[in-house]
């Protein structure tokens, strides 16, 4: 069948499900990946941390030894020091220089050998460390000179900052590391700073030594873990992207199903292919045609003639049963045309929905309507169903009364089946009423609702209205109406909805007056 899918959807929602299905794969697992790669930039931090201080303290290690070995000969006179405190330098492979203090005196160097310089104690972090940035060999060229006292000895010897660079450097060759020592830290370029350690932009972290006053901070810039995640996953990701496009594709083309049958009802209406079926409407008292209620049919080119079941509600719910029934309007008009006589007017009733009264244009499609007959020669009748009642606001009031001074009937359809009250029928001055078809079926029933019925006609009598009793089928259902002055009947006893060639056929025939079997 043409429409396979009810469809309500919306276009915006339409346009952006699957960019959003598509990204989804992506939106989901970055966070994942970020998560991961923030770790591993963690774990590499710190394992090029620890070992940067083992390998310094290694370095220290080997001066304290020399520190050691020379405290006892402070005191000593230089000239006699000066040779042990030479061989230390050499024996130990990141020594520097080995001095001796005494009473708080540096008087003997193992470059300089005999020298007079103060020693100050608060140099030192915990009275150990000082990292320097030069000596007065080498002003510029920084050093860790390591104290070892007892009394008034003092023993001091100096690591060169080319090892401890080269240390910083070697280990962390795509991130920063940075020796701190007191109040002052070291970076690669063997500059020495005396402002706080840096603070790193992500997976900083801080191993201090467990020997000596002293701490390394790693660390990497900004925007390396998004770095890490893209470089490390780049596989995981161009496949994330494709599997993220193929469920944005299947979504595009799911979305574009559900939508296919409102599609496929624009393109009938753009190609025309509904068509104004009439079913005749007979005057209770004479029983010939004197009108007929328009239904829609779909000349489908495949499927052939479709009911108003199959597509009417999907027309109600995409609004399309607007333009639908201005152009089954429009045919009608042309085809009746030439068969209304203002001696004998047509009664020609239209379904109307609530959109169709909520937008504008009713009024003039109305009388487009009207304009393609002779004046009087037809009557238009709109009817509204009573399950869908439209609301007496002002708005629609108004419309009504426009549409009254045009000429225009308004009938309840399907009456008895929905909830109209006596002050709605009033509110708008309702002309006719259609007694649904259940209450005509049951006529003759021995459990029959037949007092509804009567009920029914004697108030549309109190009230002035005129009743159309819909689907007769039977002699004896008609008669049931005749009896009690029904003012037109219509069912298929007395014709089926036909085309309008067969309808102007049949008014136009010598016998208006059908076979009805009496
Ligand atoms: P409705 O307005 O109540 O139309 C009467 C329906 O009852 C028609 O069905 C008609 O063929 C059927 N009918 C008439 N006499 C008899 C009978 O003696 N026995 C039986 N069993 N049925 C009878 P149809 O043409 O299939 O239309 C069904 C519904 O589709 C209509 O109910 C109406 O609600 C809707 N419809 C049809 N055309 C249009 C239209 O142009 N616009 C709108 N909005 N709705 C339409
Ligand atoms: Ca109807
Ligand atoms: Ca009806």
């Amino acid at each position: 069948m043409p429409l396979d899918y009810p469809a309500r959807s919306n276009r915006l929602l339409r346009r952006c499900l699957p960019w959003l299905v598509a990204a989804v794969p992506l939106l989901v697992a970055w966070p994942v990946l970020q998560w991961q790669a923030n770790e591993a930039l963690h774990a590499q931090a710190r394992l090029s941390a620890t070992e940067t201080v083992m390998q310094i303290e290694q370095m220290l290690d080997g001066v304290a030894r020399a520190a050691q070995q020379v405290l006892l000969l402070a005191g000593m006179p230089c000239t006699e020091a000066q040779l042990p405190l030479r061989e230390e330098v050499t024996r130990g492979p990141f020594v520097r220089s080995v001095n001796l203090a005494y009473d708080g005196k540096l008087y003997c160097s193992s470059l300089f050998g005999r020298f007079s310089e103060p020693v100050n104690d608060y140099d030192y972090t915990d009275g150990r460390l000082w990292l320097m940035p030069g000596n007065l060999v080498t002003p510029d060229h920084p050093l860790l000179v390591y104290r070892e006292a007892v009394g008034p000895r003092t023993a001091l010897a100096a690591v060169d900052g080319e090892h401890l660079q080269a240390a910083l450097r070697l280990t962390g060759f795509d991130h920063a590391q940075v020796l701190e020592v007191g109040s002052h830290w070291l970076d690669a370029q063997g500059q020495i700073y005396s402002t706080p350690a840096p603070d790193f932009a992500e997976a900083a972290v801080t191993v201090r030594s467990g020997h000596y006053p002293l701490a390394v901070h790693a660390g990497f810039a900004g925007g390396s873990i998004g770095a890490r995640a893209r470089t490390s996953y780049l596989h995981l990701l161009g496949l994330l992207v494709v599997l993220g496009g193929l469920a944005g594709l299947v979504c595009a083309w799911f979305l574009d199903r559900l939508h296919a049958p409102r599609r496929e009802l624009q393109r009938a209406l753009d190609a025309e292919e509904f068509e104004a079926f009439f079913q005749p409407v007979v005057n209770g008292s004479h029983l010939r045609w004197v009108g007929a209620e328009v239904l829609m049919r779909w000349r489908h080119p495949r499927a052939g003639l479709v009911p108003p079941q199959r597509f009417i509600p999907l027309a109600e719910r995409s609004g399309l049963i607007v333009p639908m029934t201005r152009l089954i309007m429009r045919q009608a008009a042309r085809q009746l045309a030439g068969a209304a006589r203002p001696d004998a007017p047509l009664h020609i009733g239209f379904n109307i929905t609530v959109k169709h009264c909520e937008e504008p244009g009713l009024v003039e499609d109305c009388q487009a309507f009207l304009d393609a007959f002779p004046q009087g020669a037809v009557k238009l009748v709109l009817e509204l169903t009573e399950r869908e009642l439209i609301q007496p606001v002002p708005k629609t009031q108004r419309l009504f009364a426009d549409l009254r001074a045009l000429g225009v009937l308004i009938a309840i359809d399907d009456f008895g089946t929905g909830h109209s009250s006596l002050g709605y029928l009033q509110a708008f001055k309702v002309d006719i009423l259609k007694i649904d078809q259940s209450f005509v079926t049951v006529i003759g029933d021995a459990a029959s609702s037949g007092h509804i019925l009567d009920s029914i006609i004697e108030l549309s009598g109190k009230l002035g209205l005129q009743i159309i009793a819909e689907g007769v089928e039977t002699a004896e259902q008609r008669d049931y109406l005749v009896a009690r002055e029904v003012d037109f009947l219509q069912g298929y006893l007395f014709g089926k909805p036909i085309t309008a060639g067969a309808f102007i056929e049949g008014l136009c025939g010598k016998d208006r007056v059908p076979e009805v079997g009496r």
